[in-house]
């Protein structure tokens, strides 16, 4: 399959967003950009074409995808019912980085749920993404747009190197704004599970619903969402996660045993690590854990051409956003599959 690139602009995009419209009402793949990540995306009412997802992610098919609306009024072909606590999350973070588990309609295929009896829903901001659906005249389902296991692509040329040949079209539209996923969220009437973190964090979650927030992994629930069970994110080298103030001892002491060695931190360790250079990523500031965020997939896929023996990344501070970093550099760093 010839894999078509195309720069998005603001003179061109509805040519564009109308190809891209057609490829998936014809039943075939188009990468498109959201503000999290990129997606890879095909219609929630083709069966044939989301296996082609699976097939182009190479992802198990118990790992459900991720519907994308454009209008609330889709829902109602997709789901049984909605609750006003999920009422009041749509209300205030869609459009945006927060995806809202519902009850299925019996018409959805076990395609997208991955044999489960729920569906995943968001409503992403970015104007292109929205124009797409519009234009698509369905929802379209869309997973990262990735090889299953490594880091979610957040540039069309990095997404490019990893899915030539294997999807009709790419949408470039430069970085994503937020950089890591979506939070994840499943409610009952008593509780909200976090099944992922991501940008909308445990805290807003808590002010919007006024009901105690828990992460999935404290409660060890994982198992109802099951891409969070495989190894993810991951770069090519091993990866290791050291606190800043060890990040450089360990380095050097690495170095000593002959080890090529990468290293990912931020400009406050910048002159520290002046030696290890272009083996260096600088994330940004510490600080910051915005910028951190839209550049770790980034820094993670940098080193895949550099033939380092292992990446030592710096750990960030647990909160707000930083959550979500740390369970991705967790995965990524994860030994077994
Ligand atoms: P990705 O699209 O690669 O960001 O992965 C989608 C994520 O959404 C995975 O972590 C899935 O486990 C999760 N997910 C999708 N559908 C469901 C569902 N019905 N219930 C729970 N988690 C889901
Ligand atoms: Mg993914």
């Amino acid at each position: 399959m010839q894999t078509e690139i195309v720069k998005i602009t603001d003179q061109n995009k509805e040519e564009v967003l109308n190809r891209a419209a057609d490829i998936i009402k014809n039943g075939d793949l188009v990468v498109f950009p959201t503000e999290t990540v990129y997606g890879l995306g095909a219609s929630v009412f083709d069966e044939k074409a989301l296996s082609k997802i699976f097939i182009a992610k190479g992802r198990p098919s118990d790992n459900p995808l991720i519907v994308h609306i454009s209008d609330k009024n889709q829902l109602k072909d997709l789901v049984k019912n909605i609750t006003e606590s999920q009422q009041k999350l749509m209300d205030k973070f869609w459009p945006g980085p927060l995806t809202i588990i519902f009850d299925k309609k019996e018409n959805i295929s076990d395609i997208v749920s991955g044999g489960l009896s729920t569906i995943a829903i968001r409503m992403p901001s970015n104007i292109f993404a929205r124009e797409l659906i519009n234009l698509a005249g369905v929802p379209i389902a869309a997973p990262s747009a990735n090889i299953s296991g490594r880091p979610s692509g957040t540039t069309g040329e990095d997404i490019y190197k990893e899915l030539d040949g294997k999807v009709d079209m790419i949408i470039e539209a430069g970085e994503s704004k937020i950089g890591v996923e979506s939070t994840v969220v499943k409610i009952n009437e008593e509780s909200v599970l976090i099944l992922r973190p991501g940008a909308v964090t445990k805290e807003m979650l808590e002010e919007t619903l006024h009901l105690p927030v828990i992460f999935a992994k404290e409660k060890n629930d994982l198992q109802s969402s099951p891409g969070t069970r495989y190894k993810h994110y991951a770069p090519k080298a091993n990866l290791e996660l050291v606190s800043k103030e060890e990040i450089f001892n360990k380095a050097e002491s690495f170095k000593k045993e002959g080890l090529k060695i990468g290293i990912i931190t931020t400009i406050q360790n910048n002159n520290s690590f002046k030696e290890y250079e272009p083996n260096v990523f600088i994330l940004g500031d510490e600080n910051n854990l915005e910028e951190i965020s839209q550049k770790l997939y980034s820094a993670l896929r940098f080193f895949d051409d550099k033939n380092v023996d292992i990446i030592l990344c710096q750990n960030f501070k647990e909160e707000g956003i930083g959550v979500a970093i740390m369970d991705r550099l967790g995965r990524a760093s994860a030994k077994k599959s």
